[in-house]
Protein backbone atom coordinates (compact mmCIF):
# COMPACT_ATOMS: atom_id res chain seq x y z
CA UNK A 1 0.00 0.00 0.00
CA UNK A 2 1.44 3.74 -0.86
CA UNK A 3 2.70 5.24 2.06
CA UNK A 4 2.71 9.03 1.49
CA UNK A 5 4.81 11.77 1.95
CA UNK A 6 4.32 14.81 4.09
CA UNK A 7 6.09 17.94 3.05
CA UNK A 8 6.20 20.30 6.24
CA UNK A 9 5.65 23.54 5.44
CA UNK A 10 7.14 26.39 7.53
CA UNK A 11 8.71 29.51 6.73
CA UNK A 12 9.05 28.37 3.06
CA UNK A 13 5.60 28.53 2.02
CA UNK A 14 6.07 28.72 -1.71
CA UNK A 15 6.15 26.04 -4.46
CA UNK A 16 8.72 26.99 -6.63
CA UNK A 17 12.69 26.12 -5.81
CA UNK A 18 11.16 24.30 -2.84
CA UNK A 19 13.53 21.56 -2.42
CA UNK A 20 11.68 19.64 0.44
CA UNK A 21 8.52 19.46 -1.78
CA UNK A 22 10.99 18.49 -4.69
CA UNK A 23 12.74 15.55 -2.32
CA UNK A 24 8.53 14.56 -2.12
CA UNK A 25 7.21 14.43 -5.65
CA UNK A 26 10.84 12.53 -6.65
CA UNK A 27 9.38 10.10 -3.93
CA UNK A 28 6.38 9.46 -6.11
CA UNK A 29 4.01 8.47 -3.76
CA UNK A 30 1.28 10.93 -2.82
CA UNK A 31 2.00 14.36 -1.20
CA UNK A 32 0.13 15.72 1.77
CA UNK A 33 1.02 19.01 2.37
CA UNK A 34 1.10 20.28 6.61
CA UNK A 35 1.72 23.99 7.92
CA UNK A 36 1.64 23.78 12.25
CA UNK A 37 0.70 26.97 14.00
CA UNK A 38 3.12 25.89 16.71
CA UNK A 39 2.71 28.46 19.86
CA UNK A 40 3.15 26.19 22.55
CA UNK A 41 6.90 24.49 22.18
CA UNK A 42 8.80 26.30 24.65
CA UNK A 43 11.11 28.92 23.51
CA UNK A 44 9.74 29.41 20.29
CA UNK A 45 8.43 32.87 19.95
CA UNK A 46 4.91 33.85 19.92
CA UNK A 47 4.22 35.73 16.35
CA UNK A 48 3.49 39.43 16.57
CA UNK A 49 0.31 40.59 15.48
CA UNK A 50 1.58 42.14 12.10
CA UNK A 51 3.09 38.76 10.76
CA UNK A 52 0.30 36.82 12.27
CA UNK A 53 -1.48 39.02 9.26
CA UNK A 54 0.83 37.99 6.69
CA UNK A 55 0.68 34.46 7.60
CA UNK A 56 -2.98 33.83 7.27
CA UNK A 57 -2.86 35.17 3.93
CA UNK A 58 0.33 33.64 2.40
CA UNK A 59 -1.11 30.21 3.78
CA UNK A 60 -4.45 31.14 2.00
CA UNK A 61 -2.49 31.74 -1.52
CA UNK A 62 -0.71 28.76 -0.56
CA UNK A 63 -3.28 26.14 -0.23
CA UNK A 64 -5.51 27.43 -2.80
CA UNK A 65 -2.10 26.73 -5.43
CA UNK A 66 -1.55 23.74 -3.87
CA UNK A 67 -4.98 22.77 -4.45
CA UNK A 68 -4.86 23.95 -8.29
CA UNK A 69 -2.10 21.55 -8.47
CA UNK A 70 -3.91 18.47 -7.02
CA UNK A 71 -3.08 18.47 -3.43
CA UNK A 72 -4.67 19.33 0.24
CA UNK A 73 -2.45 21.75 2.68
CA UNK A 74 -3.47 20.70 6.09
CA UNK A 75 -3.43 22.66 9.02
CA UNK A 76 -2.90 21.65 12.69
CA UNK A 77 -2.06 23.34 15.66
CA UNK A 78 -0.07 22.86 18.82
CA UNK A 79 3.76 21.92 19.57
CA UNK A 80 4.67 20.81 16.29
CA UNK A 81 7.15 17.88 17.31
CA UNK A 82 3.76 16.03 19.28
CA UNK A 83 1.49 17.15 16.12
CA UNK A 84 3.93 15.95 13.19
CA UNK A 85 4.70 13.10 14.84
CA UNK A 86 0.82 11.73 15.61
CA UNK A 87 -0.03 13.21 11.79
CA UNK A 88 2.71 11.11 10.32
CA UNK A 89 1.07 7.86 12.28
CA UNK A 90 -2.22 8.68 11.73
CA UNK A 91 -1.64 9.29 8.09
CA UNK A 92 0.42 6.03 7.53
CA UNK A 93 3.02 8.46 5.98
CA UNK A 94 6.37 6.81 4.74
CA UNK A 95 7.90 9.95 4.24
CA UNK A 96 8.66 13.56 6.06
CA UNK A 97 10.65 16.31 4.23
CA UNK A 98 11.09 20.13 5.28
CA UNK A 99 13.87 22.80 4.84
CA UNK A 100 15.53 23.65 7.52
CA UNK A 101 15.39 25.90 10.66
CA UNK A 102 18.44 28.38 12.61
CA UNK A 103 16.76 29.09 15.69
CA UNK A 104 17.35 27.27 18.72
CA UNK A 105 14.37 25.93 19.61
CA UNK A 106 13.44 25.07 15.99
CA UNK A 107 16.37 23.31 15.57
CA UNK A 108 15.66 21.55 18.92
CA UNK A 109 12.28 20.69 17.99
CA UNK A 110 13.29 19.24 14.34
CA UNK A 111 16.18 17.29 16.13
CA UNK A 112 14.47 15.24 18.00
CA UNK A 113 11.29 14.83 15.45
CA UNK A 114 13.64 13.75 12.93
CA UNK A 115 15.10 11.12 15.67
CA UNK A 116 11.57 10.41 16.55
CA UNK A 117 10.32 9.61 13.12
CA UNK A 118 13.49 7.45 11.92
CA UNK A 119 12.84 4.84 15.16
CA UNK A 120 9.02 5.05 13.85
CA UNK A 121 10.58 4.10 10.41
CA UNK A 122 9.61 6.94 8.60
CA UNK A 123 12.28 8.36 6.23
CA UNK A 124 13.56 12.13 7.26
CA UNK A 125 15.23 14.25 5.27
CA UNK A 126 15.62 18.12 5.66
CA UNK A 127 16.80 20.00 3.18
CA UNK A 128 18.44 24.03 2.46
CA UNK A 129 15.98 26.48 1.13
CA UNK A 130 15.87 29.22 3.34
CA UNK A 131 19.51 30.86 3.40
CA UNK A 132 21.82 30.79 0.37
CA UNK A 133 25.18 29.19 2.70
CA UNK A 134 24.51 26.76 5.22
CA UNK A 135 26.06 28.58 8.80
CA UNK A 136 28.08 25.73 9.34
CA UNK A 137 29.77 25.91 6.32
CA UNK A 138 31.23 29.25 6.19
CA UNK A 139 33.48 29.60 8.64
CA UNK A 140 37.04 31.88 9.85
CA UNK A 141 40.23 30.24 9.44
CA UNK A 142 40.19 28.84 12.97
CA UNK A 143 36.99 27.10 12.28
CA UNK A 144 35.16 29.65 14.24
CA UNK A 145 32.30 31.91 12.72
CA UNK A 146 32.81 35.35 11.48
CA UNK A 147 31.83 38.49 13.80
CA UNK A 148 32.62 41.24 11.13
CA UNK A 149 30.54 41.49 8.12
CA UNK A 150 32.95 41.58 5.60
CA UNK A 151 35.60 39.17 6.17
CA UNK A 152 32.75 36.80 6.41
CA UNK A 153 30.50 38.14 2.67
CA UNK A 154 34.02 37.59 1.38
CA UNK A 155 34.29 34.27 2.48
CA UNK A 156 30.77 33.46 1.68
CA UNK A 157 31.46 34.01 -2.08
CA UNK A 158 34.29 32.11 -2.16
CA UNK A 159 32.18 28.67 -1.61
CA UNK A 160 30.76 27.37 -4.66
CA UNK A 161 27.60 29.75 -5.95
CA UNK A 162 24.32 29.19 -4.32
CA UNK A 163 22.62 26.45 -6.24
CA UNK A 164 20.52 27.19 -9.17
CA UNK A 165 16.47 27.39 -8.18
CA UNK A 166 14.23 24.47 -8.52
CA UNK A 167 11.67 24.83 -11.64
CA UNK A 168 7.61 25.23 -9.59
CA UNK A 169 6.07 21.82 -10.00
CA UNK A 170 3.37 21.74 -12.46
CA UNK A 171 1.25 18.93 -10.51
CA UNK A 172 1.64 17.95 -7.10
CA UNK A 173 -0.05 14.41 -7.03
CA UNK A 174 -2.24 14.61 -3.48
CA UNK A 175 -3.69 11.70 -1.68
CA UNK A 176 -7.06 11.15 -2.51
CA UNK A 177 -8.38 11.67 0.57
CA UNK A 178 -6.81 14.57 3.01
CA UNK A 179 -6.63 14.37 6.65
CA UNK A 180 -8.92 16.85 8.05
CA UNK A 181 -7.99 19.90 8.37
CA UNK A 182 -8.23 22.92 10.91
CA UNK A 183 -10.41 26.46 9.75
CA UNK A 184 -7.51 29.24 8.70
CA UNK A 185 -10.11 31.53 9.88
CA UNK A 186 -10.38 29.72 13.09
CA UNK A 187 -6.78 30.25 13.74
CA UNK A 188 -7.69 34.23 14.43
CA UNK A 189 -4.13 35.55 12.40
CA UNK A 190 -6.33 38.20 11.89
CA UNK A 191 -6.92 41.56 13.80
CA UNK A 192 -10.54 41.98 14.24
CA UNK A 193 -11.86 43.67 17.41
CA UNK A 194 -10.35 46.56 16.19
CA UNK A 195 -9.18 45.73 12.82
CA UNK A 196 -6.05 47.98 12.04
CA UNK A 197 -4.73 45.78 9.55
CA UNK A 198 -6.72 48.45 6.86
CA UNK A 199 -2.74 49.79 5.82
CA UNK A 200 -1.87 46.44 5.41
CA UNK A 201 -4.18 45.43 2.92
CA UNK A 202 -3.72 48.54 1.15
CA UNK A 203 0.54 48.17 0.82
CA UNK A 204 0.99 44.40 0.35
CA UNK A 205 -0.31 41.32 -1.53
CA UNK A 206 1.39 38.05 0.61
CA UNK A 207 1.89 34.95 -1.58
CA UNK A 208 3.85 33.75 -3.99
CA UNK A 209 2.82 35.07 -7.12
CA UNK A 210 3.16 38.50 -5.55
CA UNK A 211 6.12 38.05 -4.56
CA UNK A 212 7.24 36.49 -7.71
CA UNK A 213 6.44 39.72 -9.63
CA UNK A 214 7.26 42.41 -7.14
CA UNK A 215 11.14 40.99 -7.23
CA UNK A 216 10.68 41.09 -11.29
CA UNK A 217 9.61 44.40 -11.21
CA UNK A 218 12.61 44.91 -8.90
CA UNK A 219 14.91 43.71 -10.92
CA UNK A 220 12.98 45.59 -14.37
CA UNK A 221 12.38 49.32 -12.70
CA UNK A 222 14.57 49.35 -9.53
CA UNK A 223 17.71 47.83 -9.12
CA UNK A 224 19.84 50.03 -11.13
CA UNK A 225 19.14 52.96 -9.29
CA UNK A 226 19.62 51.05 -6.01
CA UNK A 227 23.19 51.52 -4.98
CA UNK A 228 22.28 55.68 -5.73
CA UNK A 229 18.96 56.30 -4.10
CA UNK A 230 18.45 52.60 -2.03
CA UNK A 231 19.31 55.18 1.45
CA UNK A 232 16.57 57.25 0.68
CA UNK A 233 13.29 56.59 2.27
CA UNK A 234 11.03 58.71 -0.32
CA UNK A 235 12.76 57.04 -3.78
CA UNK A 236 10.79 53.37 -3.55
CA UNK A 237 14.50 52.18 -4.62
CA UNK A 238 14.57 49.34 -2.69
CA UNK A 239 12.99 45.30 -3.48
CA UNK A 240 10.44 45.52 -0.54
CA UNK A 241 11.17 41.63 -0.65
CA UNK A 242 11.71 41.53 3.21
CA UNK A 243 8.72 40.05 4.05
CA UNK A 244 8.83 38.01 1.43
CA UNK A 245 11.77 36.50 2.45
CA UNK A 246 11.25 36.05 5.94
CA UNK A 247 8.20 34.17 4.63
CA UNK A 248 9.82 31.94 2.05
CA UNK A 249 7.19 33.30 -0.48
CA UNK A 250 10.38 33.83 -3.09
CA UNK A 251 13.91 32.05 -1.88
CA UNK A 252 17.44 33.89 -1.51
CA UNK A 253 18.36 31.39 -4.54
CA UNK A 254 16.20 32.84 -6.64
CA UNK A 255 16.35 36.17 -5.84
CA UNK A 256 20.34 35.73 -6.33
CA UNK A 257 20.51 33.66 -9.69
CA UNK A 258 17.60 36.38 -11.19
CA UNK A 259 19.62 39.58 -10.01
CA UNK A 260 22.94 38.01 -10.94
CA UNK A 261 20.96 37.72 -14.56
CA UNK A 262 19.81 41.01 -15.00
CA UNK A 263 23.58 42.80 -13.87
CA UNK A 264 24.86 45.39 -11.60
CA UNK A 265 23.75 43.84 -8.64
CA UNK A 266 26.93 43.21 -6.09
CA UNK A 267 25.38 46.24 -3.58
CA UNK A 268 21.89 44.44 -3.44
CA UNK A 269 23.43 41.53 -2.98
CA UNK A 270 25.62 41.87 -0.66
CA UNK A 271 22.34 42.98 1.21
CA UNK A 272 20.95 39.78 0.80
CA UNK A 273 24.47 39.17 2.49
CA UNK A 274 23.48 40.90 6.08
CA UNK A 275 20.53 38.58 6.30
CA UNK A 276 22.71 35.42 5.81
CA UNK A 277 25.02 37.15 8.38
CA UNK A 278 22.05 37.43 10.64
CA UNK A 279 21.01 34.39 10.60
CA UNK A 280 24.33 32.61 10.61
CA UNK A 281 24.87 34.85 13.88
CA UNK A 282 21.52 33.69 15.24
CA UNK A 283 22.81 29.73 14.34
CA UNK A 284 25.58 30.18 16.73
CA UNK A 285 23.81 32.11 18.88
CA UNK A 286 20.46 31.45 19.81
CA UNK A 287 19.96 33.66 22.57
CA UNK A 288 20.45 37.22 20.06
CA UNK A 289 16.80 38.65 21.12
CA UNK A 290 17.87 38.61 24.96
CA UNK A 291 20.91 38.56 25.42
CA UNK A 292 24.14 41.11 24.23
CA UNK A 293 26.04 39.57 21.95
CA UNK A 294 29.04 41.22 23.36
CA UNK A 295 28.37 40.62 27.00
CA UNK A 296 30.01 43.96 28.58
CA UNK A 297 26.96 45.45 27.32
CA UNK A 298 25.40 43.68 29.77
CA UNK A 299 26.55 46.41 32.32
CA UNK A 300 25.02 48.95 30.60
CA UNK A 301 23.01 51.13 32.81
CA UNK A 302 19.77 51.21 31.63
CA UNK A 303 17.72 53.79 33.81
CA UNK A 304 14.48 52.55 34.89
CA UNK A 305 12.11 52.07 32.00
CA UNK A 306 10.12 55.77 31.14
CA UNK A 307 7.00 53.94 29.71
CA UNK A 308 5.65 57.23 28.72
CA UNK A 309 8.60 57.71 27.01
CA UNK A 310 8.34 54.33 25.20
CA UNK A 311 4.98 54.99 24.68
CA UNK A 312 5.48 58.19 22.49
CA UNK A 313 8.08 56.43 20.56
CA UNK A 314 6.02 53.72 19.56
CA UNK A 315 3.04 56.22 18.46
CA UNK A 316 5.26 58.31 16.68
CA UNK A 317 5.11 61.14 18.95
CA UNK A 318 9.08 62.20 19.61
CA UNK A 319 8.08 65.59 18.10
CA UNK A 320 11.52 64.33 16.25
CA UNK A 321 9.99 64.44 12.76
CA UNK A 322 11.91 61.82 11.05
CA UNK A 323 11.56 59.31 13.84
CA UNK A 324 7.51 60.07 14.55
CA UNK A 325 7.34 59.07 10.25
CA UNK A 326 8.91 55.95 10.70
CA UNK A 327 6.92 55.27 13.26
CA UNK A 328 3.81 56.03 11.74
CA UNK A 329 4.50 53.89 8.85
CA UNK A 330 5.80 51.19 11.03
CA UNK A 331 2.51 51.49 11.88
CA UNK A 332 0.37 51.96 9.57
CA UNK A 333 2.24 49.48 6.83
CA UNK A 334 4.22 47.02 8.67
CA UNK A 335 7.14 47.88 7.61
CA UNK A 336 9.92 51.17 7.56
CA UNK A 337 12.57 51.88 5.16
CA UNK A 338 16.20 50.86 6.58
CA UNK A 339 17.60 54.27 6.93
CA UNK A 340 14.29 55.26 8.96
CA UNK A 341 14.90 51.89 11.14
CA UNK A 342 18.16 52.71 11.88
CA UNK A 343 17.73 55.85 12.73
CA UNK A 344 14.21 55.46 15.01
CA UNK A 345 15.91 52.52 16.88
CA UNK A 346 18.77 54.38 17.76
CA UNK A 347 16.86 57.57 18.97
CA UNK A 348 15.42 55.01 21.22
CA UNK A 349 18.31 53.30 22.33
CA UNK A 350 20.84 56.29 22.58
CA UNK A 351 18.42 59.59 23.41
CA UNK A 352 15.75 57.97 25.23
CA UNK A 353 18.14 55.65 27.13
CA UNK A 354 15.60 52.62 26.68
CA UNK A 355 16.74 49.63 26.57
CA UNK A 356 16.82 47.72 22.98
CA UNK A 357 15.11 44.92 23.78
CA UNK A 358 11.87 46.84 24.31
CA UNK A 359 12.12 48.17 20.33
CA UNK A 360 12.37 45.19 19.57
CA UNK A 361 9.86 43.47 20.65
CA UNK A 362 7.97 46.57 19.27
CA UNK A 363 9.11 45.87 15.74
CA UNK A 364 9.20 42.10 16.25
CA UNK A 365 4.97 43.01 17.36
CA UNK A 366 4.15 45.79 14.19
CA UNK A 367 6.43 44.35 11.15
CA UNK A 368 5.70 42.01 8.28
CA UNK A 369 8.83 41.35 7.98
CA UNK A 370 9.86 40.58 11.94
CA UNK A 371 12.18 37.86 11.75
CA UNK A 372 13.95 35.91 14.94
CA UNK A 373 17.34 36.84 13.28
CA UNK A 374 17.11 39.86 11.44
CA UNK A 375 15.37 41.90 14.16
CA UNK A 376 17.32 41.50 17.08
CA UNK A 377 20.61 41.11 14.82
CA UNK A 378 20.18 45.19 13.93
CA UNK A 379 18.83 45.67 17.30
CA UNK A 380 21.92 44.93 18.75
CA UNK A 381 23.57 46.60 15.62
CA UNK A 382 22.63 49.96 16.44
CA UNK A 383 22.57 49.85 20.40
CA UNK A 384 26.60 48.56 19.72
CA UNK A 385 26.23 45.42 21.75
CA UNK A 386 25.99 43.36 18.52
CA UNK A 387 27.94 41.83 15.53
CA UNK A 388 30.02 44.34 13.52
CA UNK A 389 28.09 46.85 15.26
CA UNK A 390 27.70 50.48 14.94
CA UNK A 391 30.17 51.78 17.72
CA UNK A 392 28.39 53.01 20.55
CA UNK A 393 29.65 56.93 20.12
CA UNK A 394 27.65 56.45 16.79
CA UNK A 395 24.33 58.42 18.08
CA UNK A 396 22.73 59.09 14.47
CA UNK A 397 21.48 62.84 14.64
CA UNK A 398 17.72 62.60 13.31
CA UNK A 399 17.95 66.33 12.11
CA UNK A 400 21.14 65.89 9.96
CA UNK A 401 19.43 62.29 8.65
CA UNK A 402 16.81 64.06 7.30
CA UNK A 403 18.45 66.95 5.71
CA UNK A 404 20.71 63.94 4.11
CA UNK A 405 18.18 61.26 3.15
CA UNK A 406 15.36 63.39 3.00
CA UNK A 407 16.33 66.50 1.66
CA UNK A 408 12.67 68.02 0.39
CA UNK A 409 11.03 66.75 3.64
CA UNK A 410 8.48 64.31 0.96
CA UNK A 411 9.12 61.16 3.58
CA UNK A 412 8.33 63.34 6.49
CA UNK A 413 5.55 64.92 5.24
CA UNK A 414 3.71 61.61 3.59
CA UNK A 415 4.00 60.04 7.50
CA UNK A 416 3.17 63.14 9.60
CA UNK A 417 0.48 65.19 7.66
CA UNK A 418 -2.31 65.82 10.33
CA UNK A 419 -0.63 64.17 13.14
CA UNK A 420 0.67 65.39 16.52
CA UNK A 421 4.13 65.23 15.68
CA UNK A 422 3.50 68.17 13.21
CA UNK A 423 3.19 70.33 16.07
CA UNK A 424 5.02 68.56 19.70
CA UNK A 425 7.73 69.82 20.82
CA UNK A 426 11.10 67.42 21.37
CA UNK A 427 10.53 64.88 23.50
CA UNK A 428 14.42 65.50 24.52
CA UNK A 429 17.08 67.31 23.48
CA UNK A 430 18.90 65.74 20.84
CA UNK A 431 22.39 67.23 22.20
CA UNK A 432 22.29 66.66 25.98
CA UNK A 433 20.79 63.14 25.52
CA UNK A 434 23.22 62.36 23.58
CA UNK A 435 26.00 63.21 26.16
CA UNK A 436 24.22 61.24 28.45
CA UNK A 437 24.15 58.17 26.44
CA UNK A 438 27.43 58.36 25.84
CA UNK A 439 28.46 58.93 29.33
CA UNK A 440 26.59 55.98 30.32
CA UNK A 441 28.47 53.92 27.05
CA UNK A 442 31.88 54.95 28.67
CA UNK A 443 30.72 52.99 32.01
CA UNK A 444 29.79 49.93 29.93
CA UNK A 445 33.64 50.50 27.98
CA UNK A 446 35.58 51.28 31.65
CA UNK A 447 33.68 47.60 33.34
CA UNK A 448 35.32 45.68 30.37
CA UNK A 449 38.69 47.40 30.45
CA UNK A 450 38.45 46.43 34.43
P1 LIG B 1 16.46 45.84 0.29
O1 LIG B 1 17.34 47.01 0.47
O2 LIG B 1 15.80 45.69 -1.02
O3 LIG B 1 17.33 44.57 0.65
C1 LIG B 1 17.08 43.26 0.11
C2 LIG B 1 16.98 42.25 1.21
O4 LIG B 1 18.21 42.17 1.93
C3 LIG B 1 15.93 42.58 2.25
O5 LIG B 1 14.67 42.18 1.82
C4 LIG B 1 16.43 41.79 3.45
O6 LIG B 1 16.06 40.44 3.36
C5 LIG B 1 17.94 41.89 3.29
N1 LIG B 1 18.45 42.99 4.12
C6 LIG B 1 18.58 44.28 3.78
N2 LIG B 1 19.14 44.99 4.80
C7 LIG B 1 19.34 44.10 5.81
C8 LIG B 1 19.88 44.20 7.11
N3 LIG B 1 20.33 45.36 7.62
N4 LIG B 1 19.93 43.09 7.87
C9 LIG B 1 19.50 41.92 7.40
N5 LIG B 1 18.98 41.76 6.16
C10 LIG B 1 18.90 42.83 5.38
N6 LIG B 1 14.94 43.06 8.18
C11 LIG B 1 14.12 42.01 8.18
O7 LIG B 1 14.00 41.32 7.17
N7 LIG B 1 13.41 41.66 9.30
C12 LIG B 1 13.49 42.39 10.46
O8 LIG B 1 12.85 42.03 11.45
C13 LIG B 1 14.33 43.55 10.46
N8 LIG B 1 14.42 44.32 11.57
C14 LIG B 1 15.26 45.42 11.56
C15 LIG B 1 15.39 46.21 12.71
C16 LIG B 1 16.23 47.32 12.72
C17 LIG B 1 16.39 48.13 14.00
C18 LIG B 1 16.96 47.66 11.57
C19 LIG B 1 17.88 48.85 11.57
C20 LIG B 1 16.84 46.90 10.43
C21 LIG B 1 16.01 45.76 10.40
N9 LIG B 1 15.89 44.96 9.25
C22 LIG B 1 15.07 43.85 9.28
C23 LIG B 1 16.77 45.15 8.08
C24 LIG B 1 16.25 46.06 6.96
O9 LIG B 1 15.77 47.27 7.48
C25 LIG B 1 15.16 45.41 6.12
O10 LIG B 1 15.55 44.11 5.72
C26 LIG B 1 14.89 46.24 4.85
O11 LIG B 1 14.52 47.55 5.20
C27 LIG B 1 13.81 45.58 4.04
O12 LIG B 1 13.48 46.35 2.92
P2 LIG B 1 13.79 45.84 1.46
O13 LIG B 1 13.34 44.42 1.32
O14 LIG B 1 13.24 46.82 0.52
O15 LIG B 1 15.39 45.88 1.48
Amino acid sequence: MARPSIVWFRDDLRLADNPALRAAIDRGEPIIALYVLDEESPGVRALGGAARWWLHHSLASLGERLRERGATLVLRRGPAAQVVREFVTDASAGAVFWNRRYGGPERTIDAALKAGLREDDVEVASFAGSLLFEPWTVTTGAGTHFSVFTPFWRACLALPAPRSPLPEPREVDGVRQAPASDSLDDWGLLPQHPDWAGGLRETWEPGEPAARRRLRDFLDHDLAAYDRARDEPAAGATSLLSPRLRWGEVSPHTVWHETVGAGHGGRFLSELGWREFAWHTLFHFPGLATESLRPEFDAFPWPPLDRTRLEAWQRGRTGIPLVDAGMHELWTTGYMHNRVRMVASSFLVKNLLIDWRHGEQWFWDTLVDADEANNPFNWQWVAGSGADAAPYFRVFNPELQAKKFDPDGRYIREWTAGTPSETIDPLVDLGESRKAALAAYERVKRGARA
